[in-house]
């Protein structure tokens, strides 16, 4: 007995691990034919040149409606603007949970082929990369979305909550004929959502293919555009008038871009930076451990300056972007402006700034006026999505950390953190300083291999979000 009860002890157990390595296998093979489908779209997708400014994004959003229609998922395309379009569709769930929103935008930045290796719209693959504007931002997460709902889709599970892919056009300009545009006429689409995945930050990776932590966007910086404008008389050149419109903002303006910067540390970004502080060494490691301190000493806040990206997050920053004045040497102008590009920790004010701005200056005959103002809303992330996150990321690559982040640059995010649902930002991908810098940039790519684990770590975290 006991003998027999051991042999069929053992026998059980050799067939559930016999099962669990066949579903492993069927798993991984799956994941695989999933991922090489999902590489052939991309490739599609990228051929299709929806340069924004003007957009045309509606060739796109009906290439995603097509994918989406021919695995059975019924897909709305909403005309924004003539040959714009959103497209929305619902994978529905038992309604134990809210929904979750998959949000990516269609339309792209524009791209000089003259600057590119390979002509920006080819979508080819050389060296192993997929080729093309786009491939980072993000048509190649808007790809992993649409697959990962697809995998759930054909998984045959029924999910907790209903997954909603929703694709739009004009990010890249603010999303007028876009996001902003969808929230405001369909708002009720978006009723009880409680999850929104978009871009926003990445899996951080050394040059050797190391995750060093995975980046959530939970807020960005506010954008203030402001123009400064100075008047005065016009004269000849030959008779030089010290407070001539143009000397006047001359002297404004350098009083602005000299001023000292002043740290300003976020709970959350206290947090990013005391997780990401073992990826560094020495001293900035210390500084990193408890920035809140470390900024108050000006030398070492000084090295922290020196990477840009993060120490964005500890204050407010001026870019001095367009000057105008003048048309002809000897003629002394009555009129200069300037724009200034302004980045805000989350929680100033364009009243609080801006009254920071005119002190800097100390010229009252200066006019200040706003161009734009995008407040952006902050999600909490002590919640059971950004858990699924840090589940995945710990069998993934259990050495990086999942850590908040509040961005420098802004999404479409903010659209939907006004309407009370958390968003978080996150490209699947594990995205090294080498392709980080083509986003925006030439020669933009993302390896298939990143590209194909994206993919599957992107249906990770749906599957955990839905089907816990
Ligand atoms: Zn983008």
């Amino acid at each position: 007995m006991k003998i027999l009860r051991l042999a069929s002890g053992c026998l059980t157990f050799a067939v559930i691990a016999l099962l669990a390595a066949s579903r492993a296998v069927i798993a991984s093979a799956d994941f695989a034919k999933s991922a090489n489908e999902a590489a052939s779209y991309l490739s599609q997708y990228i051929k299709i040149d929806t340069t924004n400014p003007p957009g045309n994004e509606l060739a796109g959003a009906e290439f995603l409606a097509g994918i989406l229609r021919k695995n059975g998922i019924e897909a709305t395309l909403f005309d924004t603007a003539r040959m714009r379009a959103c497209v929305y569709a619902r994978l529905k769930g038992n309604g134990r949970k809210r929904p979750v929103v998959l949000l990516n935008h269609i339309d792209v930045v524009p791209a000089d082929a003259k600057d590119w290796k390979y002509p920006p719209f080819c979508g080819e693959i050389h060296d192993g990369e997929i080729w093309g504007r786009g491939a980072l931002d993000m048509k190649g997460v808007g790809i992993a979305q649409l697959e990962a709902m697809l995998m759930l889709k054909r998984s045959g599970r029924i999910a907790d909550r209903d997954v909603i892919f929703l694709a739009t056009p004009d990010e890249e300009v603010g999303g007028d004929y876009g996001a902003r545009w969808f929230v405001e006429k369909h708002k009720d689409l978006m009723k009880d959502v409680e999850y929104l995945f978009n871009e926003g930050f990445f899996i951080d990776t050394d040059n050797q293919g190391k995750p060093k932590y995975w980046g959530v966007d939970v807020s960005e910086k506010s954008v203030l555009w402001l123009k400064l404008t100075a008047r005065g008389d016009a004269g000849h050149a030959s008779m030089p008038m010290p407070d001539s419109a143009t000397n006047r903002l001359t002297r404004a303006l350098n009083k602005i871009i000299n001023a000292a910067p002043e740290a300003r540390v976020l709970p959350a970004v206290q947090q990013y930076f005391q997780a990401v502080s073992g990826c560094e060494t020495g001293l900035l490691k210390s500084a990193y451990e408890n920035v809140q301190a470390a900024v108050k000493n000006p030398e070492i806040f000084q090295l922290i300056l020196q990477d840009k990206l993060k120490s964005s997050m500890l204050r407010n920053t001026v870019s001095l972007t367009v000057l105008k004045a003048g048309y002809k040497t000897n003629v002394i102008p009555a009129e200069a402006s300037a724009e200034l590009d302004c980045r805000l920790v989350p929680d100033v004010t364009q009243e609080d700034f801006i009254a920071e701005i005119r002190r800097l200056m100390n010229d009252p005959s200066i006019e200040v006026s706003v161009l734009d103002w995008v407040h952006t809303g902050a999600s909490p992330y002590d919640t059971d999505c950004f858990k699924a996150i840090q589940e995945v990321a710990g069998s993934e690559s259990p050495a990086a950390p999942v850590v908040p982040v509040v961005v420098p640059w802004f999404t479409d995010s903010h659209w939907f953190r006004d309407l009370g649902i958390i968003a978080y930002g996150l490209l699947p991908f594990r995205v090294d300083e080498k392709h980080l810098v083509t986003m925006h940039g030439k020669d933009e790519r993302i390896p298939v291999d990143v590209f194909n684990g994206g993919v599957v770590t992107m249906y990770r975290i749906l599957e955990k979000v839905c089907c816990p």
